[in-house]
């Protein structure tokens, strides 16, 4: 007992020198990284401790060495997957965004072509999206499975799409959980050793990044946008990773479909031939990872590959592989309107003539949490969402159609209107809206 309070007592000395240090803007050493990452994991630092170093860190950054040395603590905090019995495989990531559905669209396609996906995705996560809840709209779909099956539907089907275990970078999930509710979650440094200790951890030897830009996005601005990807591509060059990163921006969600069934119409709309921002984004990760895996000669190529995938319904029929494979029924992708169910709908109209000249995407995402919230709770409702009637740009006259919420129960229906409305920023300029900004390699 007296051991344990000695061990305890050296523990918050030690744990509070690293706060102090932080705290002081002074460089942490790879030992007090590692240390602060094991006590994170045995419980010895306590919640109240993290989050105040979490904070020092918020403040004071990190530099690339203790940015590098914190991926690779965590990275090692779990398990790590050895991919090396399925070949070279493919991963992409999305540092997060509202109606971001590429990967229902990417790992089918590059799967068709013989590209083997294995896939690890979140779930949602403050006013983003999550793939595992998506795949959950196919009904049955188990995002849960053992490692070794995971590994063997690789194999088999050259993809599998699965739910992050918490058996793999243990560090992150315990550190994300406390960043979400400590208002540190927006910091370069703990976005990218977050991001990339799970991609270490999983087994990525090739990996697309998919980073985000814009209001819908954790990073706000093009230019932390590109601070980030430049991190995280150095993260992972340095951990032996082929990576590269693409710039796009989430300054509007990437679809008209904000939502999971909507979401998931959204993706099967693309994998039936429409060309639309989401396919524009999809269809430049899956060009990039196929010029890695050596596929394709040249970007132009391997687009046109990709576009050929989709118009065979080769990527679809893949999709569906995919689906079944994991226990999923596939009725939506041969009719999705099936996910459009008939649940209440509520209009939302333009108040004045004018341009779209900016839309507050993460509010758009939050108003979609909160619809799916009664009396304060949480419970997730897949047919919940909004379509988007406008476009950033579009010009617009009062009376036009903005959008349309689709809701189970909302006492306050006129107040969530209220509140998409204002998603809309009326302007007297046309806008220009370029999607993808640059590739970061
Ligand atoms: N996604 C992650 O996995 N981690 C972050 O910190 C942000 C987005």
């Amino acid at each position: 007992m007296i051991k344990i309070a000695i061990c305890y007592i050296i523990y918050m000395m030690d744990i509070l020198s690293i706060i102090e240090k932080k705290k002081n803007k002074k460089v942490l050493t790879k030992k007090e990284i590692q240390f602060f990452v094991d006590g994170v994991c045995s419980g010895l630092i306590k919640d109240f401790q993290t989050t105040s170093l979490l904070m020092a860190i918020c403040l004071n950054g990190l530099n690339f060495d203790e940015t590098y040395n914190l991926t690779m603590s965590m990275a090692h905090s779990g398990k790590v997957l050895d991919l090396t019995c399925v070949g070279n495989c493919v991963d992409k990531h999305s540092t997060g965004g509202v109606s971001d559905t590429t990967t229902l669209i990417v790992v089918p396609v590059l799967a068709s072509l013989g590209v083997k996906v294995a896939k690890m995705s979140g779930r949602s996560l403050g006013f983003t999206g999550g793939t595992a809840d998506k795949m959950e709209v196919f009904d049955g779909y188990q995002t849960e499975i053992s490692t070794q099956k995971f590994v063997e539907l690789v194999q088999q089907n050259n993809a599998s799409i699965i739910t992050q275990s918490a058996d793999f970078a243990l560090a992150d999930k315990i550190i994300y959980n406390l960043r979400s509710q400590s208002g540190t979650v927006d910091n370069i440094g703990l976005i990218a050793s977050s991001i990339m200790s799970k991609k270490i951890a999983c087994g990525a030897k090739t990996l697309v990044l998919d980073c985000k830009y814009g209001s819908g996005a954790f990073m706000k601005t093009k230019s932390a946008c590109r601070q980030l990807a430049k991190t995280m591509v150095k993260i992972g060059k340095r951990a032996g990773i082929d990576v590269c990163a693409v710039i796009s921006s989430m300054e509007q969600p990437l679809s008209q479909y904000v939502g999971n069934n909507l979401e998931v119409f959204s993706a099967l709309e693309v994998l039936s031939g429409k060309q639309n921002k989401l396919f524009e984004v999809s269809s430049e990760i899956c060009a990039l990872a196929l010029l890695k895996q050596n596929k394709c000669k040249t970007l132009q190529e391997a687009k046109q590959l990709v576009a050929e995938q989709i118009k065979s319904g080769k990527a679809k029929q893949k999709l569906k592989q995919i689906v079944v494979a994991q226990g999923g029924k596939v009725d939506v992708v041969e009719n999705p309107n099936l996910l459009i169910k008939h649940s209440n709908q509520a209009q939302v109209f333009a108040t004045k003539s004018g341009f779209v000249s900016k839309i507050l995407t993460d509010q758009i995402g939050a108003i979609c949490h909160l619809l799916q919230q009664t009396n304060g709770q949480f419970e997730r409702q897949d047919d919940v969402g909004i379509i988007l009637n406008a476009q950033l740009g579009d010009k617009i006259k009062c009376g036009d159609k903005l959008a349309t919420i689709h809701f189970n129960k909302a006492d306050d229906i006129e107040g969530f209107k209220n509140q998409l409305s204002n998603c809309f920023v009326v302007g007297k300029e046309p806008q220009k809206a370029k999607l993808i900004d640059c590739i970061i390699e």
